[in-house]
């Protein structure tokens, strides 16, 4: 997860310059929103199978191994890189390295047998800020979508099946979410069909602590709703978020509805057609599809809201301790189920 307080960048989208001055807030198409969670309905078809794929073993050793500081060039970059390209190529995926200059993304496609045109995205950024191992941010994002292509392999799926480790999310250079942002603008160049964009961004801390949930400023009058739900809950950081754009409110329902069954607790916030200036719905790569208007969610424990080692500040250490394995798991089990829905949508 960026953190972009106090910083501005330029992104640039579709042939001409958009300047977004983030200090100033962003006009992005927003809005108010809530997904009920709706217990009764079933999970997505082959819910229980991809779900129960999910290993906890393998994502523990891969999070261990992923978790160390790995800025942009350093050696263990690489190393997390290779790891990315590695587990992809072991699950059957066709891998690419997209290297665009100053970084690499590694991508692996699974062909739909259906509808091969169209893909799911199931995604996280795999550098780190200096000096911080980033085990929720986001060592936790990546073993996830290592697990992920590992439990979705085995099976056919009518969609395009894409597994992604984003390089260069963090704010290290002139601007943040460089590596996802080149991925975007190059699809949308070659007008590529994206059906769904999963980003994982820090999902392994949790507490069940009174008052360990901050609620980001001005959430409460975006999504009333949701915010009373965790006031409700006494602001206890035990549930994982998940965000989105317009056109991915069947994706939130199906992420809930998945959640209810692995009796993980979620909220859901759905963006719609309204002008909004909120920075903190845009620190992560689903801001690069948004950008592009491909749907895209973005599942997170809201880093800096409820975990205080964020980004290693002030002498605290982003490690492995200090995440809640069985809660990231869920996460991840959950996250395959609605996958495997937005892969064989009929
Ligand atoms: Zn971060």
């Amino acid at each position: 997860m960026v953190d972009i307080r106090n910083k501005t960048f330029v992104l640039e989208a579709r042939g001409f310059e958009r300047t977004f001055g983030i200090f100033l807030g962003w006009f992005l198409a927003a809005g108010f929103g809530c997904t009920a969670q709706t217990p009764e309905e079933s999970a997505p078809s082959g819910t229980k199978q991809s779900s129960d794929s999910v290993r906890f073993e393998r994502y523990a050793a891969d999070l261990q191994f992923v978790a160390e500081p790995r800025p942009p060039g350093s050696a263990h970059w690489k190393r997390v890189q290779d790891k990315c390209a590695a587990v992809f190529e072991d699950s059957g995926f066709a891998v690419e390295r997209q290297g665009y200059g100053t970084g690499v993304n590694v991508i692996g496609t699974k062909m739909g047998t259906v509808r091969p045109d169209e893909s799911v995205i199931i995604s996280a950024h795999y550098d780190s800020v200096e000096n911080c191992p980033g085990a929720d941010d986001n060592a936790s994002g990546v073993a996830g979508v290592l697990e992920a292509a590992r439990a979705l392999s085995s099976q056919n799926h009518q969609r395009t099946l894409k597994v992604a480790c984003w390089d260069e999310e963090e704010f290290l250079r002139h601007r943040p979410l460089i590596g996802s942002w080149e991925y975007a603008e190059r699809a949308h160049k070659r007008g590529e069909e994206i059906a769904a964009v999963y980003v994982l961004e820090m999902i392994g801390f949790m507490s069940e602590e009174v008052g360990s949930q901050e609620i980001p400023p001005g959430l409460d009058i975006l999504f009333p709703e949701q915010a009373k739900q965790v006031v409700d809950n006494q602001n206890r950081a035990d549930f994982i978020s998940i965000l989105g754009n317009t056109p991915t409110k069947d994706t939130l329902d199906a992420f809930s509805r998945a959640a209810n069954e692995l009796s993980l607790r979620s909220v859901s916030l759905y963006l719609t057609l309204q002008p909004v200036f909120f920075i903190d719905l845009i620190r992560s790569d689903h801001a690069s599809f948004w950008l592009h208007n491909y749907p895209a969610v973005v599942i997170s424990d809201s880093a800096n809201f409820r975990n205080p080692n964020y980004h290693c500040v002030d002498g605290r250490v982003d490690d492995v301790a200090s995440l809640n394995l069985p809660f990231a798991v869920r996460v991840v089990r959950a996250t395959v189920a609605t996958a495997t829905a937005s892969l064989n949508p009929s």
